[in-house]
Order: C-alpha cells, then sequence, then structure tokens
C-alpha cells in the first residue's frame, strides 16, 4: 500500500486524480492523508468525489472515505474493466478532469470503451474541451491509441449542463519526442457568449488582437443559446506543424472584457516568445502521458508548480527517470526514461 500525502507540492485535487489514473494502471492500491490540503476548500469537492467514484467503477475497487469533504482515503483497485460508462459531476466541477482520471486506465484495458460525461466543459483551472480535442488527444492518438470526443452541449461555470461523448480504442503507448514546434500555420481567436451580451465578447477579441496583432480574419465572436448561459470563454488557438495549443481566458462578473484579452494574449505570448512546442498546461498532461509510456521528451516553457506535483506523484507509482533540463531563460527540456 503507497502512502500519500496530499499536501505535498501543489496540494490539489491533482495529486489525487494522478494517484487514482496510476493506481488503475498499475494496479497499486494507496492511501491518501490531507486530501487538497492546498486548497480554501480543502477535502473532496463534487469533480473530486465524482473522479474518485469513476476510478472505483472502472477499477471495481475498494475505497474508503468517498465523500464530500473527505481529507482521508482509500483505494484498492481489484480488476479493470473496459465499457460502456455514465459518469456526471452534478455540479459545474469540470468532467474533463474526471476523464482524465480514468482514461489512462482504460487505455491500457482488454477492449474500447464510450463514456458520457457530464458536468462542466469550460472551467477555469481545468482543461477546457477544445483543449483536449485539439490539443491533449491528437498526441495522445500520436502515441498508439484512438479517442475520439464530440460535445454535445457545453458547460460553463457555474451554471454547468455540459455533456461529451469518448469513445476509447486501446492500443499500448509509444514514446512521444515533441522538441519543435515547427512554422506557425494557423493563429486564431474565438471568444463565445451564452446569455452574456455579444458586446463582451467583440471587446475580448480587440484586446487579444491588439496584443497579438490579429486580423479580423483570424478573430470569431460566437453566440451560443441562451440555454447554456451564462458563461464566456475566450481562446485563441495556435496551431503549428507539429502541435496546436489552445489558451484560454474566462469572463468573471466584476472583471473587464479587456482584462480577460489581454491575460489571454500574455500566455499566447509568453509561449510563441519561448519557441517551444508545449505550454504551461500540456506540460503536465503529457508528462503523465510519456511516464505510461515508459520514454519521450520534450520542450516545454519553465516548469510549474503542477509539472513538479506531477512528477512527484507519479514516483509513488512509476519507476521512470524524469531530468528537466533548463535550457533558456523560460525554456526547459524534459526527457523521461525507464
Ligand atoms: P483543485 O484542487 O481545485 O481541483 P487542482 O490541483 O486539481 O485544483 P490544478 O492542479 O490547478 O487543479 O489543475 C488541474 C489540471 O487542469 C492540470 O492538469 C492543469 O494543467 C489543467 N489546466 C488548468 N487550466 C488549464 C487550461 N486553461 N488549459 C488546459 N489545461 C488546464
Amino acid at each position: 500500500m503507497v502512502r500519500i500525502d496530499g499536501s505535498q507540492g501543489e496540494g490539489g485535487g491533482q495529486v489525487l486524480r494522478t494517484a487514482l489514473a496510476l493506481s488503475l494502471v498499475t494496479g497499486t492500491p494507496f492511501e491518501m492523508v490531507n486530501v487538497r490540503a492546498g486548497r480554501a476548500k480543502p477535502g473532496l469537492l463534487r469533480q473530486h468525489l465524482t473522479a474518485l467514484k469513476a476510478a472505483e467503477t472502472v477499477g471495481a475497487a475498494d475505497v474508503t472515505g468517498a465523500e464530500l469533504g473527505s481529507k482521508q482515503l482509500s483505494f484498492h483497485p481489484r480488476a479493470l474493466s473496459a465499457g460502456n460508462y455514465h459518469f456526471a459531476v452534478g455540479t459545474a466541477g469540470s468532467a474533463t478532469l474526471v476523464l482524465q482520471t480514468v482514461l489512462p486506465a482504460l487505455l491500457h484495458a482488454e477492449g474500447p470503451s464510450t463514456l458520457m460525461l457530464e458536468g462542466g466543459t469550460h472551467n477555469p483551472a481545468a482543461p477546457p474541451f477544445d483543449f483536449l480535442e485539439k490539443t491533449y488527444l491528437p498526441l495522445l492518438n500520436r502515441m498508439g491509441p484512438r479517442v475520439d470526443v464530440k460535445l454535445e452541449r457545453p458547460g460553463f461555470y457555474p451554471a454547468g449542463g455540459g455533456k461529451f461523448r469518448v469513445d476509447v480504442q486501446p492500443a499500448k503507448l509509444q514514446p512521444l519526442h515533441l522538441m519543435e514546434r515547427g512554422r506557425v500555420l494557423r493563429r486564431e481567436a474565438v471568444a463565445q457568449v451564452a446569455a452574456i451580451p455579444f458586446d463582451v465578447a467583440r471587446r475580448e477579441l480587440v484586446a487579444v488582437s491588439a496584443v497579438l496583432g490579429l486580423r479580423p480574419d483570424q478573430q470569431r465572436g460566437e453566440d451560443l443559446k441562451r440555454a447554456f448561459g451564462p458563461g464566456n470563454v475566450l481562446r485563441v488557438e495556435v496551431e503549428s506543424e507539429h502541435v496546436t495549443e489552445v489558451f484560454t481566458g474566462f469572463g468573471e462578473r466584476g472583471k473587464r472584457a479587456e482584462a480577460v484579452g489581454e491575460e489571454v494574449a500574455g500566455k499566447v505570448k509568453r509561449y510563441l516568445d519561448a519557441n517551444v512546442p508545449v505550454g504551461e498546461h500540456l506540460c503536465d498532461q503529457l508528462l503523465l502521458l510519456l511516464a505510461l509510456a515508459k520514454g519521450g521528451s520534450f520542450r516545454t516553457l519553465a516548469l510549474d508548480g503542477h509539472a513538479l506535483t506531477q512528477r512527484e506523484t507519479m514516483a509513488h507509482f512509476l519507476d521512470v527517470k524524469v531530468d528537466v533540463r533548463e535550457v533558456e531563460r523560460d525554456v526547459a527540456e524534459v526527457t523521461v526514461r525507464a
């Protein structure tokens, strides 16, 4: 039984999700204390509880501490099964994070799986659906498996109510090397509003485009059905020869549309200036996939707390070496070896 202190590093939900994912893949049971001790509302929130229950179902696991607010739990997987699954967060908690908890295991299962996920699809501090579809899954698919997603309905924080379908064809994960971004082929800013005045989208596009120098044909505003709202998301897609990155910002009450635009532009600019293929968020997510493949390498921005915490959590379950070398200011090379 592996013992993990959930307050390590970032001390957030990622420590738990990564532990669940790797426990399912390796069959190693674990106990966790101080679950999400580093967060303002510690313990299991609805999203983490749904992830835990999803992992319990997929791995026929024995679980203790599966309650809202729980700060201590144990997880013992018994048998991994492919199948048709339906997991609903029940609030606007991120459904993409629930998917990322069980997906590594389903990639190692005997047969194909289909999942319906319900909850938030566009949440702050979680991979938005567009990032999943355009950034994360194309790289995962390059490593061997075939995972397709289809958005049935967006779910924005705080309303939730989103829904998407996932089809998983498992295959052994092969190492991935992503050292170069290649030429930038396309840049596009997309501002979406649902039950929010369209002017908010327009102002975000003006602000983001001013910083990044985007032409009118590189900007798009979308007025979604009122019923999906209230919600407002601005994303910038940067499609390069070897990877597509998606940068996202969220409108909030009391936050000016211009500030949302400038914030997203700042993230894009940092990525473009560093001339790396892998952005900040992709980094910690890719690290896990490479560790499962027992090999690979990529160039990225200077590693943040999430990536370093990810490395620490992975070490409890997998015997892989993760080397991080800072090669220039804000440029790091990450190498994963068995
Ligand atoms: P909490 O404890 O509140 O659940 P957490 O520790 O789970 O927080 P984080 O560790 O901040 O949350 O991040 C969750 C995951 O979502 C990370 O893998 C991070 O890379 C990813 N993520 C966050 N924001 C984005 C974004 N804009 N685009 C893509 N991925 C994102």
